[in-house]
């Protein structure tokens, strides 16, 4: 059997260390799942893997063990549970988020909902380089959006944004660089702003973080300045 391991990976599959089996990454946006989305996961997970189930760092699901002669059948439960699996590349990733307000006492603003919101507009959009954002209810920061390139915390002005942050063999920490916005839809439009800014003037496969440390933040400043 041929497989075309590149062409996997852009739909979810990602081939193990052990030749011809691929563990395959669900997106999950905002840290919630729906009981519905765990019953189809634990299905693929008995029917086509080895039981198990992975939670990432960033809190996607992945099932491993999958043997490339079962993928089509995979993807056909994916496709009649309408479940998305993870972009990888130069694409804006699922966003990470901490129970936030909906749920957790100390919460100053819905992270789920708007990690929600971004991912409708964003997910998987191309971008010169991968581009990851959590979300963060309160000062107690439990989804360290600082080691994002763009991070959200929840506080009582409002939301204040972090840029710039990555972990990895380089790891960045976030900084801010504006007053903390008002309301959930000027976040959404400074991430456009912010996305649009990183698109013309990033290098290939040069993250924000570093980007930003190349050309200063001024400029970025400015823009976000003028459209809030
Ligand atoms: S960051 Fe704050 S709101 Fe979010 S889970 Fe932690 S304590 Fe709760």
């Amino acid at each position: 059997m041929k497989i075309d391991a590149a062409a996997l990976k852009s739909k979810g599959f990602f081939e193990q260390v052990q030749k011809g089996v691929f563990s395959l990454r669900l997106c999950v946006s905002g840290g919630m799942v729906s009981t519905e989305f765990l019953k189809k996961a634990i299905e693929i997970a008995e029917n086509h893997g080895n039981g198990q189930i992975h939670v990432t760092t960033r809190q996607q699901i992945e099932i491993p063990f999958i043997p490339a002669e079962k993928i089509e059948a995979v993807q056909q439960v994916l496709h009649e549970a309408a479940i998305k699996t993870f972009i990888g590349g130069p694409r804006m990733r699922s966003v990470s988020a901490c129970f936030g307000a909906a749920v957790c006492k100390f919460g100053k603003i819905d992270t789920r909902a708007l990690a929600q919101a971004v991912c409708d507009k964003h997910f998987g959009q191309e971008l010169p380089a991968k581009l990851k954002i959590a979300v963060t209810g309160c000062k107690n920061n439990c989804a360290r959006v600082e080691a994002n390139d763009i991070g959200i915390r929840g506080a009582n002005q409002g939301y204040i944004l972090y840029f710039g942050g990555c972990f990895g063999h380089e790891p960045q920490i976030g900084k801010t660089i504006i007053p903390a916005l008002p309301k959930q839809e000027d976040v959404l439009h400074a991430l456009e702003k912010t996305l649009d800014f990183f698109t013309r003037n990033a290098a290939k496969g040069e993250r924000l973080g570093k980007l930003l440390g190349r050309v200063g933040v001024d400029e970025l400043k400015k823009i976000l300045e003028q459209s809030i």
